[in-house]
């Protein structure tokens, strides 16, 4: 099934779509015998926000996976920015890396660095960046996720949601043109998500980020995408705006798994 996110009403006659930011072209993915992700298509404009839902094990995480190169898939094609991601040379992917950023369940920060070091070392290492220009892009993005006052402050002696904050910023740092978050508020006190949730929605209504999201937050799925993708056994089951996906449902297994998580 190949799924586009939705252009808006654009004459016929006028400049036609742009390229999407990302691609995925008959992508397959498998771990020993079993295939993930069996020839999955779509694609993704830019400034869009896309959420995969779907039940553990659809294959949900694997796609971010690999779109953050952690993991590569056996066929098909990747393409971010206009770059191939896969297949691509080293030097390559490591070019197209540079548009897409990931923000993990688990947070992933360095634990010995401070927060405003967690967010300079890799636009130093990566980017080129002078100290300068790093601190002052990581301070203007600590002021955005409201922990100013952290600089100089490790991650362990942060609250889980605070650490998702700095995750969040350290991702921003980059300037990437893709935003992943895989399921960033599972591993938080039930206490400490809705701040997350806002904060996120807040970049997402006022940057022109692209994100792609997986969430078991259904409510926040519904207020934050354009587009949500409903896997099922490395399949798109249905694609479509919330109101479709969450008000009426084409498919009996969609209609299944939202009945059986809210
Ligand atoms: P979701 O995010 O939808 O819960 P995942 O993408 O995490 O699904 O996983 C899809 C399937 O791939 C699951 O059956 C999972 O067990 C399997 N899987 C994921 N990563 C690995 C791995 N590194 N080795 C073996 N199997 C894996």
């Amino acid at each position: 099934m190949s799924v586009e996110t939705q252009t808006s009403n654009r004459p016929t006659g006028t400049a036609p779509a742009a390229e999407p930011l990302v691609r995925l072209e008959q992508v397959t993915k498998r771990f020993g015998e079993h295939t993930v992700l069996d020839r999955l298509d779509f694609a993704v404009e830019a400034g869009r926000h896309v959420t995969l839902i779907g039940p553990s094990g659809s294959g949900k995480t694997t796609i971010l996976r690999m779109l953050m190169t952690l993991t590569r898939p056996d066929e098909g094609t990747i393409t971010v920015a206009g770059q191939r991601l896969f297949p691509a040379p080293e030097k390559q992917v490591r070019e197209a890396r540079k548009n897409i950023g990931m923000v993990f369940q688990q947070f992933n920060l360095f634990p010995n660095m401070t927060v405003l070091r967690n967010l300079t070392e890799a636009p130093v290492t990566v980017l080129g960046l002078s100290r300068d220009e790093a601190e002052e892009r990581a301070r203007e993005l600590l002021e955005l996720v409201g922990l100013s006052d952290k600089c100089d402050v490790r991650p362990p002696r942060l609250s889980g949601g605070q650490q998702q904050r700095v995750a969040i910023a350290r991702a921003l740092a980059m300037r990437p043109k893709v935003l992943l978050l895989d399921e960033v508020t599972s591993a938080l006190d039930p206490e400490l998500v809705a701040g997350v949730l806002d904060l996120l929605r807040d970049i997402a209504r006022s940057t022109d980020i692209t994100m792609l999201c997986v969430t078991h937050e259904m409510n926040f799925a519904r207020d934050i995408s354009d587009q949500v993708l409903m896997f099922d056994a490395g399949r798109i089951v249905e694609a479509g705006p919330p109101e479709q996906i969450f008000g009426d449902p084409e498919q009996a297994r969609t209609r299944e798994f939202l009945s059986a998580v809210r």
